[in-house]
C-alpha cells in the first residue's frame, strides 16, 4: 500500500488507468481540502473537464462531498469539495498487556464510543472479549438492520511483528505469544473484515493516511512508539518498510547496553528496557524513594514490579513539579535519544515522530533526548533530524488502528 505523494506525481495517459488519476484528486482533496475545482486543476496541471469526471465518480461514490462557497475576485463563487470521514466508520482495537481498548471512530479518527477491556492470557479469551465488546459498541450505534451496517471494518493493533499475508502474530513478547491466529478468528465472529498490524506500523500509516498537508519531508520518516515496549514504523517514499520477514523496525529489541537490565525478549539491555513505561515507573519509584536503591547507572538498573503505578501519574506527578518525577521522565528522554540515535544512523528519516503516554511530559523529555541525540549521531544533518511529538498521546494507537480501515481507500492503486 503506497501513498501517492501529492508534490511529485505523474498523471496518467489514456493507456493507464483511469483509477490512477481518480486516486490523485482523492489525494490532493484530502490534504488541500476544503478545495474548489479551479485549484484542483491548477494543482494538477489540467483543464476543467479532464476533472470533472474525476470529481463527479468521487462525489457519486460518497468519498467525496460538494458544500459551501468560496470567495472569487470574478463574483463567480465555487463549491467547495471535501472529503468525506463522518458518517464513515471503523472500529479501532488496541491490544496491550493488561488491558486493550476497543473504540468506534470515524475516518478522520475521531473517537464516537470506546470501552476498554481486559486482555486475557490466551490469544482465544481474547478474540472472544473483542467480538463481544465489537458488538456492544455496533449494536449502540446501530445504523441499520444489522450492527455493522455503516462499519467498514476492524482495524486491529497488536504489540508484536505480524506477518501481512497471513495476518498472523509472528512474535509478541510482551504477550509470549508465537504464531497465532487472531484476525481470521475475530473477522469470522463481528462479520466485519479484520486489518491487522502491529502498533508502530499501524501508527505510521496513520501519519501518511489521517494527517493533513504535510512536507516532502513526511513521506520518509520514522515513527517511533514508545509505551509498554518500543517499536519503529518505517516509511520510504510513502510505503512502510516490512524487510523480508516482517522484522523491519524492531529498534527496541537493539541492544544498547549488555551489562543492562533484562528484557521481555530474553535478552539483556534492550532499547525498550530503558525507555519502556515499566522502565520509567521504576525509575520514578527509585527516584521518589519508595522503592529500593540501587547505585545510579544503567547497568545496575534492575527491572522491579511497581503495582499500582500507572507512566499517566508519573507523568501528571512530573508535570506538577515533583523532583523525582521530573528526573525519571529526562532520564527516559535520553534513554529515547540513545535508541533515536541508531535509528537515524541505520535510516535516516527526514523525520522522526514520537507516540506514546509519556510524550504528555514533552517539555521535560525533548531536551535531554535532542542532546543524546547529537552526541551519538554522526554529521550535523543528523544531529538536527526533526523530532515531532503525536499530538494525541492517549490515543495514538487507536488513531493508527483507523488507519489500518480507512487507508486503503486512499492508497495508490497497484499497477502492473
Ligand atoms: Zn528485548
Amino acid at each position: 500500500m503506497r501513498k501517492i505523494n501529492t508534490r511529485d506525481f505523474r498523471l496518467a495517459t489514456r493507456s493507464t488507468p483511469h483509477e490512477v488519476n481518480r486516486q490523485i484528486v482523492l489525494n490532493l482533496i484530502r490534504e488541500y481540502q476544503p478545495i474548489s475545482r479551479a485549484e484542483l486543476a491548477r494543482r494538477m496541471e489540467v483543464r476543467r473537464n479532464m476533472l470533472t469526471p474525476l470529481v463527479r465518480a468521487l462525489v457519486d461514490a460518497e468519498i467525496v462531498y460538494e458544500e459551501g462557497t468560496a470567495p472569487s475576485v470574478r463574483g463567480r463563487r465555487p463549491t467547495l469539495l471535501f472529503l468525506r470521514t463522518r458518517g464513515r466508520l471503523a472500529v479501532a482495537a488496541d491490544v496491550r498487556p493488561g488491558r486493550s481498548s476497543v473504540a468506534l471512530a470515524d475516518f478522520a479518527g475521531r473517537v464516537v464510543a470506546r470501552e476498554a477491556v481486559d486482555t486475557p492470557a490466551s490469544p482465544v479469551a481474547l478474540v472472544e472479549a473483542l467480538g463481544a465488546s465489537i458488538t456492544r459498541l455496533l449494536r449502540n450505534r446501530a445504523l441499520g438492520a444489522e450492527p455493522s451496517e455503516g462499519c467498514e471494518g476492524v482495524g486491529l493493533v497488536v504489540p508484536g511483528m505480524v506477518d501481512r499475508r497471513t495476518g498472523r502474530v509472528l512474535y509478541a513478547p510482551r504477550l509470549g505469544w508465537r504464531d497465532i491466529d487472531l484476525r481470521n478468528r475475530l473477522s469470522e465472529l463481528v462479520g466485519l473484515p479484520v486489518h491487522i498490524e502491529s502498533a508502530p506500523i499501524a501508527c505510521a500509516l496513520a501519519r501518511l493516511w489521517l494527517s493533513g498537508v504535510e512536507s516532502a519531508a513526511a513521506h520518509s520518516f520514522a515513527y517511533v512508539s514508545v509505551s509498554d515496549g518500543i517499536g519503529v514504523g518505517l516509511v520510504v517514499k510513502g510505503e512502510v518498510l516490512r524487510g523480508e520477514a516482517h522484522t523491519a523496525g524492531e529498534f527496541g529489541h537493539v541492544t544498547l547496553n549488555p551489562a543492562g537490565p533484562e528484557c521481555v525478549c530474553g535478552k539483556r539491555g534492550c532499547w525498550e528496557s530503558f525507555a519502556c513505561n515499566a522502565a520509567t515507573v521504576a525509575r520514578y519509584v527509585e527516584e521518589s524513594g519508595h522503592g529500593p536503591r540501587t547505585p545510579n547507572g544503567d547497568g545496575r538498573l534492575r527491572r522491579r514490579r511497581t503495582p499500582g503505578m500507572a507512566i499517566e501519574e508519573v507523568v501528571r506527578r512530573a508535570k506538577g513539579g515533583e523532583p523525582a518525577a521530573m528526573v525519571a521522565i529526562a532520564e527516559t528522554g535520553r534513554h529515547i535519544g540513545r535508541g533515536l540515535a541508531a535509528v537515524v544512523c541505520a535510516f535516516n528519516p527526514g523525520r522522526i515522530y514520537v507516540g506514546g503516554e509519556v510524550t504528555a511530559a514533552w517539555d521535560l523529555l525533548e531536551a535531554p533526548m535532542r542532546r543524546a541525540l547529537a552526541e551519538e549521531t554522526l554529521t550535523d544533518a543528523a544531529r538536527v533530524t526533526p523530532i515531532v511529538p503525536d499530538r494525541r498521546p492517549a490515543e495514538y494507537r487507536l488513531l493508527g488502528a483507523v488507519a489500518l480501515v480507512a487507508g486503503p481507500t486512499f492508497a495508490a492503486p497497484r499497477l502492473g
